[in-house]
């Protein structure tokens, strides 16, 4: 595995490489864990060379006290990576990807206005830039993204089709724990109280995909049955959960296209999402 601190290291490493290959990339933000890893395995089994990025990318986090909370764990992550035999690690500095004058900033302005783009203003154009700043370095053939983080995948689609990127993206299933909680780094930071507590949230996720199943197609009545579901457990606020359509993100009444139901909860100081598609 070959560790690149630098972008000159990258490069030189890419020189050294067979020209005509597949090259999968995976970007993260490091203090890695399995759903990372189901990542990295596909695109190990789509892609002759594999690299994974580790980036805490301070330009999509809108709250400083957030970026200082996220965890991370350099060796660990190094060490995981060396034994699934990754071809290459990205692990740039802060200052060799903003420099100081650094004013060119990437904004997709369609999906980014909902959601998530509400409630974390400039996030996604924190993701957009760091993204294209990945992919312009690395020059990935494929890259895989969690559908963990739906809305983000959605805008890289959008960004590699509106910039013209030859570029292919894979999605990936969300990896959780046994009792449904999404898997994240965040997750770390949370109390044993609070993990339990968390796995209301895909709990109530799944109770109004089946009420959907049923028949129900309103929105208004999917979103009580999910609060309700939620009612009891005091260490969770709801930022929101809303029920979308898959092409636009924007919130729908009635279900009568492909939609899933979105939301974002703090369980105690930590800010949770998820999502589940109905259809
Ligand atoms: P992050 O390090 O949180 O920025 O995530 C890096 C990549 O891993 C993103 O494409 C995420 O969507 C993906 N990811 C994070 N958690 C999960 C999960 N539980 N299952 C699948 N993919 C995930």
């Amino acid at each position: 595995m070959k560790l690149c601190k630098t972008i000159v290291e990258y490069k030189t490493w890419l020189a050294e490489n067979p020209k005509n290959f597949s090259l999968g990339l995976v970007p993260t933000m490091g203090a890695l864990h399995d759903g990372h890893i189901s990542l990295i395995k596909k695109c190990q089994k789509t892609c002759d060379q594999t690299i994974v990025s580790i980036f805490l990318n301070p330009a999509q986090f809108n709250n400083l006290k957030d970026l200082e909370r996220y965890p991370s764990n350099l060796s660990k992550d190094l060490l995981a990576l060396e034994s699934l035999k990754v071809n290459a690690v990205f692990v740039p500095r802060n200052k060799s990807m903003y420099r100081k004058e650094f004013a060119t900033w990437v904004s997709e302005n369609m999906i980014s206005t909902t959601l998530e783009g509400k409630f974390r203003p400039k996030h996604f154009i924190g993701v957009a830039t760091i993204v294209v700043k990945l992919f312009n370095i690395i020059q990935p053939t494929h890259v895989f993204f969690g559908e963990k983080d739906i809305q983000q995948l959605k805008i890289i689609q959008s960004l590699i089709l509106d910039l013209n990127y030859n570029i292919q993206l894979v999605s990936c299933k969300t990896i959780r724990n046994k009792q449904g909680l999404a898997l994240s780094s965040r997750n770390q930071s949370l109390s044993k109280k609070e993990l339990n507590c968390a796995s209301a949230i895909f709990r109530g996720l799944s109770l109004a995909k089946e009420q959907f199943k049923k028949g129900e197609t309103s929105s208004r009545k999917l979103k009580k049955t999910i609060l309700d579901s939620w009612e009891g457990e005091k260490e969770l606020s709801v930022e929101y959960v809303e029920v979308v359509g898959f092409d636009s993100f924007l919130p729908i009444k009635h279900i009568t296209q492909k939609s899933l139901i979105c939301c974002a909860v703090f369980v105690g100081k930590v800010r949770l999402i998820d999502n589940i598609f109905l259809n």
